[in-house]
């Protein structure tokens, strides 16, 4: 009989649930813990052991996977009472698949390393990939420390790459989120001039995915724009954290991103509106209100 092998999870949200479901798919053993009962409940009925704490989660783990909103979260789950460090044996790996600013990974990486190995290893591809197992996985820490878990997050992802030392995930991440945020922006602007002509916007969008426009975005992102679904799988309020995270980076390195500051803009509008927990397709609400079309459509519908 093989022996059990054990990791934690904390944060059991839109990402953290599907992929601690794909750990316990792998016949791995996973002690979970998230401040919601609700989501510790529904990972318990998929097999999960469900625990009280971070320290508890990584009691027996060899690694422990983190899936937080934002830096702060992080911090306190990892450092704070009750902690991933307090229960984690020395040698433990903790894999943040968070989006967090690069410089508290690197810190996290610095003040764990004593008993720890932390590695920042964000992710791409949404809920859909999450559910797959088929996300693009960030790691940025040591060789040593990537080299045990790959096998782990190649349960999670189908492209896994070490891109460098501590925090270059988040530096990956906020690279591939200026791409995304950009990209759901110039979707907003096809919609709205399209729709301004009485163009059927899902005809539009059928052939747009034919040609050199076609993209992640449109074909996930598309029907929910066209149909005015504002159900979050991605929120307004994280990817607004994400452009902050890369802007901040930039404006760290004297390096312009006009077009990042433009969509942050345009996101901190959709948040004024009350749109924050709304998924990133009500980006096209903002060109409603710009535009003055379709302004039955705002944020009470949700
Ligand atoms: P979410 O808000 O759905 O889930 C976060 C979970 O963490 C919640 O269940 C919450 O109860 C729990 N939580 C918060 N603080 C906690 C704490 N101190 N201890 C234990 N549990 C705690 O968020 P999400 O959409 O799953 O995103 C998680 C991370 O993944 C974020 O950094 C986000 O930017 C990133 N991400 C999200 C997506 C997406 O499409 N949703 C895609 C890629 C990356």
């Amino acid at each position: 009989m093989k022996p059990e092998r054990t990791v934690g999870f904390v944060g059991l949200g839109v990402m953290g649930r599907p992929m601690a479901r794909n750990l316990l798919r792998a016949g791995l053993t996973v002690r979970a813990f998230d401040l919601s009962d609700e989501a510790l409940a529904d990972l318990a009925d998929a097999g999960a052991r469900p625990v009280a704490s971070g320290a508890q989660a990584a009691e027996g783990a060899e690694a422990v996977f983190v899936s937080l909103p934002d830096s702060p979260h992080v911090e306190e789950a990892a450092l704070g009472a009750g902690g991933i460090a307090e229960g984690a044996a020395p040698g433990t790996v903790v894999v943040d698949l968070s989006t967090i600013a690069a410089g508290v990974s690197r810190r996290l990486a610095v003040e764990l390393a004593r008993d720890l190995v932390y590695l920042d290893a964000p992710v791409s591809g949404g809920p859909q990939g999450a559910e797959a197992g088929t996300l693009s996985i960030m790691v940025g820490g040591s060789h040593h420390g990537y080299g045990r878990v790959e096998p782990l997050l190649r349960h999670l992802g189908r492209t896994v790459v070490h891109v460098g030392e501590s925090g270059m995930g988040q530096v990956f991440k906020s690279c591939n989120q200026i791409v995304c945020a950009m990209n759901i922006q110039a979707l907003c602007e096809a919609f709205a001039l399209a729709r301004s002509q009485g163009a059927d916007l899902a005809l539009l969008r059928e052939v747009l995915r034919g040609g050199a426009a076609g993209s992640w975005m449109l074909d996930n992102l598309g029907p929910q724009m066209i149909n005015g679904d504002p159900s979050a799988g991605f929120r307004i309020e994280l990817q607004l954290k994400d452009i902050r995270l890369a802007t901040q980076l930039a404006l760290e390195a004297g390096v312009p991103l006009p077009g990042g500051l433009q969509v942050m803009a345009l996101y901190l509008e959709a948040m004024a509106h009350g749109e924050g927990r709304n998924g990133n397709q009500a980006l096209f609400r903002v060109y409603d209100r710009l535009s003055g079309q379709d302004s039955s459509r705002d944020a009470s519908d949700s």
